[in-house]
């Protein structure tokens, strides 16, 4: 039997929006680290998550519920290693378009039973967006190429005319990796700066799990790169921090618990205008995550964003 699902709540940061006054539908973001299937099962040795918890079988439904249930215009996933027989065929069946790109040397590949290379994708709303240029690049760190990509891409909004530029990204894991990281968002930054134009350029939204806390330097890049960026779920504390834990599982050195994953939006183009917030502890559970109520070990972000008009200045 297997426990009801977690429920999480919408929060809106300013307090509900002024009727009437509301710059059409809002853009539902959603960032996720779905855990790769190989890595769950073969090497991430998640001590108090039962292996019948993590069958491919089920935990894809439970994968897709997720996604279901807030039906994102825009979806960013890391860890995807069932793309071509899973995400793509549903996801395209259900009105999205997908952009898969794998990691070059994916850890999945050491592994036994694997089903090829994990990598990020990136999928929108056919209805709302229309493809207008795709890059898939591999992170460079000291112009050497690292096992780290990302897909950068610039959508153009069927109703309103209007572009943005939408990027995924999972950066190298594990401690005493902070520079390589730190590098590979500066190597990230470029191709952003180069895909928007700049501070005043297409607005631009950035979704990955960076690996990093927000008191890492690639974290504080992100912050004050002339890019004018904020990340959106700052806005679910009143004193502006990050939620204290984005990923929560227990491995044999102990438990772990940490805020790697970030959604960043152009403060000058976006508002904010709702927040997914995050389980509690107590929800969570004592054998934190996965589980057989969460199926990934990282928590879905997602945030409701609306488009400013580029005449009016934003917060
Ligand atoms: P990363 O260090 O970025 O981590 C890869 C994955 O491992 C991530 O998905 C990460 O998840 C997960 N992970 C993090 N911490 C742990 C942990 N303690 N236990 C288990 N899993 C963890 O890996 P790289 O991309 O640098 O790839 C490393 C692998 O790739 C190696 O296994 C190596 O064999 C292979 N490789 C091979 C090369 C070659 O030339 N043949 C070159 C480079 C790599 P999360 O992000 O959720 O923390
Ligand atoms: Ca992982």
């Amino acid at each position: 039997q297997r426990p009801p699902r977690t429920q999480r709540c919408f929060t809106s940061p300013r307090g509900p929006a002024p009727q009437g006054l509301s710059p059409g539908q809002p853009i539902r973001v959603m960032q996720w680290n779905i855990l790769a299937q190989a890595l769950g099962e073969g090497k991430d040795s998640f001590v108090r998550c039962p292996l019948e918890a993590l069958n491919w079988a089920e935990r894809k439904y439970l994968i897709l519920e997720e996604i279901l249930t807030y039906r994102p215009d825009i979806l960013c996933l890391q860890e995807v290693d069932h793309y071509y027989d899973t995400f793509q065929p549903v996801l395209q069946s259900l009105g999205y378009h997908g952009t898969f790109c794998p990691k070059p040397w994916s850890p999945c590949l050491d592994l036994e039973r694997n089903n090829g290379p994990d990598g990020c994708a990136l999928f929108f709303r056919r209805e709302r967006f229309q493809l207008e240029h795709s890059a898939s690049v591999r992170l460079a760190a000291a112009l050497l190429k690292t096992n780290q990509v990302a897909i950068i891409q610039t959508l153009r909004c069927r109703a309103t005319g209007r572009a943005l530029c939408v990027a995924v990204t999972h950066l190298k894991a594990r401690s005493g990796w902070e520079r390589l990281r730190s590098a590979q968002g500066s190597d990230l930054l470029r191709y952003l700066q180069t895909a928007s134009g700049g501070r005043q350029g297409v607005p631009l939204l950035v979704c990955g799990d960076f690996n990093a806390e927000p008191s890492e330097d690639v974290y504080r890049r992100f912050a004050a790169s002339g890019l004018e960026l904020d990340s959106a779920y700052t806005r679910l504390s009143p004193d502006g921090a990050e939620p204290p834990y984005t990923t929560w599982k227990i491995r044999p050195s102990g438990e772990s618990c940490h805020t790697l994953d970030y959604i960043w939006f152009s403060r000058l183009a976006f508002r904010v205008e709702s927040l997914l917030e995050l389980p509690t502890a107590e929800q969570i559970g004592p054998d934190r995550l996965p589980s057989y109520n969460y199926p990934s070990d990282h928590l879905s972000l997602i945030c409701d964003f609306s488009l400013l008009d580029p005449a009016q200045p934003g917060e």
